[in-house]
């Protein structure tokens, strides 16, 4: 197979113009394959040679202007079509198709609960070539005009409204001029909800063995997605470009979610089974607002080429949040942005594979490069540069240049050139030089304040290491005593806006110096916090008593590099986890400070000597939340998500502390009495996951069996019960049961993709580290061998979820880098091994720095 090079798809657009696809896809001819037709109409704008992609099971045949091709001249992935004439033509290609099992080009899923069967596409980057023939590549923007025919009893959704021309034969109404990366079928006997807004039928749809979980969050849903498409009418002059608006919670889906054009497709965790957190409410409206904003900036406007995904990527993720706060009841999103996305963009950030935002297009020469693009930098530090973009420019100038970027761009392609022009007629700002300064170059900039009194008066000086220009926010604040309740608390004294270099003078405040001077107060650059000394102190003592959660998140991001950098012990950050969490009200901050002091600092960074200490600290910190939310009735865990009375227990809070209580615990005892007893003293009564979590901690502690894992199963045998067991199994701490595990994961090629993940994360434990010492050099050659075998999502996974992470040692991170020599690596584990052995030697540095 070869991949598509970007002066390949230069010279296929400078030859031709594609006008329409007529697909026809039979998904009634068995369980491994599928009949797949295509007609393109296109036309050769001079004569020349050119090749159009397709990876069949078998390629029956072809026809060119109707005279037939040899089927036996496709090389690989691709047909060429030599010595084309100048003008129209008409491609015929009859073929049949293979389903898939990794969530790539038609997926194809048989659920567990009720043995029924849905199929669905995921086209992205070149896998449209796995369904039909075609010119994969996002500037060649065509209508697609398809259908389907299916087994009685399914619903047919596509990017345009689909209708049933006969039994089981459906129609997908034309889609104007779309990239081949988009086009989106997914077929079965969904369950759907569906509903009329702004004259558009929406609808939103599930397997019919989670109907009633969709159903009972079906209102939050459509209202997110009401409210989110009317704010971006406000936001945007160019309407809805297209029909209709479905969102379908398909199975075993790799990503969050897919904005296909009029048919959004998500993972169908975001249907909940069981109970969730307010904030995990808050992350699925997010993907609903990031998935519409791609409907402009994506569908509407597409890349030219794949080095600027990072434009899709980052406006849809700074658009999400940021509309998430104004249109609905979620108004603290930057808070959740702050701890659970940023870190990933600064850790991305401080590898040795990090790029700039908008890498130079030499750098992303095939598909294959630009797939190794969708990490930290393209999501979160774009979204933070935009973010600080719209700081500096203001909102409405902001508004005004992507206006101008749809209005001249809509059903066609645009670049990053296209972008900072348009934005630069909507302001007298250089945005040109902004853009070289934060799009261009790599890195973090750390910026350090130093403060010192002056009389009556105070300075603040801001040292900057990197070079690129912040306006920031400094937030001051002065203790005070709460004289009701007799703590301490800190007050807001002031905030004034600063530049960043300042122009050689310091800023100077009147009064006496705060108690706690806070840079980047509001979280609106992206930048390494260093506070000064005297505020550091304040801030560990009293990070709890800061009233915003936004400088909370600040704070403890700082707390969180610093360890990162070995400048602040583990067990400091620790500390003040202990110290802080029981009184803190945001759940984001709760969720994001405990899971890096479990699966970091408890996992990796603390020598494993230290890890029962550092379990108990945090089991400690748990029944402590679990005292804090103690009386809840049956009613506040029914309640409508988002509607607990100030000052009352949070739910979401004890169900935090539970699941944390439950991941830590290194004694059997109390976890077994709760899953005997069926429910928490004081609740929540165990739902599915909550068992199966208990359950796969009981396994890693060696405290449960096959019988008990199997029984389970019998009560939940849904797919999600199936991946419980799974990772079940490849936890329990015998020699048989890691044997097994293994042996699924690297030799069973029809595992999908989802039983891979379940089974990985069972497999390595940190507590495990001797039964488990042999398989740190048998993960290289046979992930290698692996990931050559089965593509990149299974790559993904193996060199995510498979690999040693707590092997944090120098002869684990030799064998990792002699790894890398070998020519056999596939350029997807290639990026994650290197992620990850950094990741290895920056654990066992902050180990060495202590
Ligand atoms: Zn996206």
């Amino acid at each position: 197979m070869s991949v598509l090079t970007r002066n390949e798809a230069q010279t296929r657009a400078q030859l031709l113009d594609v006008h329409r696809y007529t697909v026809g896809l039979d998904l009634t001819t068995g369980e491994a394959t599928f009949d797949s037709t295509t007609a393109i109409r296109f036309t050769a704008r001079t004569a020349g040679d050119t090749f159009v992609e397709i990876k069949p099971e078998t390629l029956r045949s072809l026809s060119l202007d109707g005279q037939p091709l040899d089927p036996e001249r496709l090389d690989g992935n691709r047909y060429p079509l030599d010595s084309l004439t100048a003008g129209p033509h008409e491609l015929t290609v009859a073929a049949t198709m293979r389903y898939s099992r990794t969530g790539e080009g038609m997926h194809r899923f048989t659920d567990p609960a009720d043995g029924e069967t849905y199929v669905y596409t995921q086209l992205f980057m070149e896998d449209v070539q796995r369904v039909f023939a075609a010119f994969d590549q996002p500037d060649l923007k065509s209508v697609f005009d398809l259908t389907v025919t299916t087994p009685t009893g399914w619903t047919v959704l596509g990017n345009g409204v689909s209708t049933q021309a006969a039994d089981g034969r459906w129609h997908i109404a034309p889609t104007p001029p779309i990239s081949t990366y988009l086009v989106a079928v997914a077929a079965g006997p969904w369950h759907s909800v569906t509903t009329q807004h702004a004259g558009l039928p929406f609808g939103i749809h599930c397997r019919r063995s989670l109907a009633p979980h969709l159903d009972a969050d079906a209102d939050e849903i459509l209202d997110i997605t009401r409210a989110c498409y009317d704010r971006y009418h406000e936001k945007f002059d160019e309407p809805y470009p297209f029909d209709s608006y479905d969102q379908a919670f398909v199975p075993e889906f790799n990503a969050g979610a897919m904005e296909n054009p009029g048919l959004v497709t998500f993972r169908d965790e975001f249907v909940y089974r069981s109970a969730v957190t307010d904030t995990e409410r808050q992350t699925r409206a997010m993907v609903v607002a990031h998935e519409m904003a791609h409907m402009w900036f994506g569908d509407l406007v597409t890349l030219t080429w794949w080095d600027d995904i990072w434009l899709n990527e980052s406006f849809a993720e700074y658009m999400g949040y940021q509309t998430l706060t104004e249109a609905t009841r979620f108004t603290d999103t930057w808070t959740d942005f702050g701890v659970a996305r940023k870190g990933w963009g600064y850790d991305a950030d401080q590898r040795p594979s990090t790029h700039p935002v908008a890498p130079d297009p030499d750098a992303v020469p095939d598909t294959a490069s630009a797939l190794l693009n969708f990490d930290g930098i393209s999501y979160a530090k774009g979204a933070s540069a935009l973010r600080q973009l719209v700081a500096w420019l203001g909102e409405k100038d902001f508004l005004a240049g992507i206006n101008t970027h749809f209005s001249r761009h809509k059903f066609a392609n645009a670049t990053l050139a296209d972008f900072i022009d348009n934005l630069a007629t909507a302001t007298d700002r250089d945005v040109h030089t902004w853009a070289d300064a934060w799009l261009r170059t790599t890195g973090v900039d750390t910026l350090t304040a130093h403060v010192e009194t002056s009389g009556h008066s105070w300075n603040l000086t801001v040292d900057r290491a990197g070079d690129r220009p912040h306006r920031v926010t400094v937030g001051t604040y002065d203790h005070s005593l709460d004289t009701h309740t007799g703590t301490d608390q800190l007050t807001l004294r002031d905030r004034f806006d600063i530049d960043i270099p300042q122009d050689g003078t310091p800023v100077t405040q009147p009064g006496h110096r705060p108690d706690l001077v806070v840079l980047n107060d509001h979280d609106l650059t992206y930048a390494k916090i260093r506070l000064d000394p005297g505020s550091w102190d304040t801030a560990l003592t009293h990070l709890s008593g800061i009233p915003d959660p936004l400088t909370r998140a600040l704070v403890w991001n700082t707390a969180r590099d610093m360890v990162r950098d070995g400048e602040l012990h583990p067990t400091v950050h620790l500390t003040a986890a202990r110290t802080h969490l029981p009184y803190e009200t945001d759940l984001a901050l709760v969720q994001g400070v405990l899971g890096f002091a479990a699966t970091q600092i408890a996992d990796r960074y603390l020598p494993p000597q230290d890890r029962p200490t550092a379990l108990a600290t945090l089991t400690s910190l748990c029944r402590d939340l679990l005292r804090r939310t103690e009386g809840l009735t049956a009613k506040d865990w029914e309640q409508a998500p988002g509607t607990t009375t100030p000052g009352s227990p949070d739910p979401g809070l004890r169900l935090i502390a539970v699941r944390h209580f439950i991941d830590a615990a290194t004694q059997p005892d109390a976890i077994q009495d709760w899953l005997r007893e069926g429910t928490v003293p004081g609740g929540p009564e165990l739902d599915a996951e909550l068992r199966w979590r208990i359950l796969t901690r009981l396994a890693v502690l060696g405290a449960t069996d096959e019988t008990a894992i199997a029984h389970e199963l019998d009560k939940d045998p849904s797919a999600t019960g199936q991946e419980g067991a799974a990772r079940c199994r490849a936890a329990l701490p015998t020699a048989e049961a890691k044997a097994a595990a293994w042996q699924a994961m690297f030799t069973d090629d029809t595992l999908s993709n989802y039983l891979f993940t379940a089974t990985a994360q069972g497999f390595w434990q940190p507590g495990q580290s001797e039964l488990l010492h042999p398989y740190v050099a048998r993960y290289y050659p046979d992930a290698i061998a692996l990931a050559a075998r089965r593509g990149p999502a299974i790559a993904e996974a193996a060199g995510r979820h498979a690999f040693p992470a707590h092997a944090v040692d120098p002869d684990s991170i030799r064998l990792g880098e002699q790894a890398l020599t070998d020519p056999a690596l596939t350029p997807a584990l290639r990026r994650k091994l290197t992620d990850q052995l950094d990741d290895l030697r920056r654990a066992l540095a902050v180990r060495d720095a202590h």
